[in-house]
């Protein structure tokens, strides 16, 4: 499932840069995540790298978008053409 961004985001821009998949954006108020880049880091990294660099915990698995490491690693592909996951990852 995507991740997403809760209120208790401070807007520091720590998460932005290390997403593999430029999901994250700056919102209105808060940093917000494209469900439809998130992978969750499937394909990239171990863990999901948001969620580390966030200095405050606002990044969580977000229930609303809901899928199995298959659907994110379709995801992942689609969105790296041509590329070769990382090892480990999926
Ligand atoms: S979990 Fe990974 S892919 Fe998803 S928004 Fe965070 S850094 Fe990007
Ligand atoms: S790292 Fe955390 S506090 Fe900083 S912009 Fe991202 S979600 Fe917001």
């Amino acid at each position: 499932m995507s991740y997403f961004i809760n209120t208790d985001c401070i807007s520091c821009s720590a998460c932005e840069p290390v997403c593999p998949n430029q999901a994250i954006s700056e919102g209105t108020n808060i940093f917000v995540i494209d469900p439809a880049k998130c992978t969750e880091c499937v394909g990239s990294f171990k863990s999901s790298q948001c969620a580390e660099v966030c200095p405050v915990e606002a990044c969580h698995t977000d229930p609303g978008h809901a899928e199995t490491k298959e659907n994110l690693l379709s995801k992942w592909r689609g969105l790296h053409s041509g590329q070769t996951p990382a090892s480990g990852t999926y």
